[in-house]
């Protein structure tokens, strides 16, 4: 990282949880749901996030057998991800059951 980039907060400005807060090589961040980290079935391809060895976030390509989501998909206080593959919204029901929200 050089001097010129400013370490955004890695609390989610919604929900106050702290994410995993990665670099992303296109410049930007961007805020990973820390855990757990998913089987790579279990989420659609366009939508799997990796570390790599430097620390950046990169999506989609990756051979490891497990990978991260974007936090913004599941954070608590953003809508139902109704949308998305089942185990985005287990995970934001989860967040949601955490900080106490309804569950319609
Ligand atoms: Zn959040």
């Amino acid at each position: 990282m050089g001097a010129n980039y400013a370490t955004p907060d890695a609390a989610c400005p919604d929900c106050g949880h702290t994410q995993d807060q990665r670099p992303l090589r296109s410049g930007g961040w961007i805020r990973l749901e820390p855990e757990p980290q998913l089987p790579i079935t279990a989420v659609p391809e366009q939508h799997r996030w990796f570390i790599t060895a430097d620390g950046y976030a990169v999506d989609a390509h990756g051979n490891e057998p497990h990978c991260y989501i974007a936090h913004h998909r599941v954070c608590s206080r953003r809508p139902h991800p109704k949308h998305m593959d089942p185990i985005f919204t287990a995970i934001w029901l989860r967040n949601r059951a955490r900080d106490g929200l309804a569950i319609d």
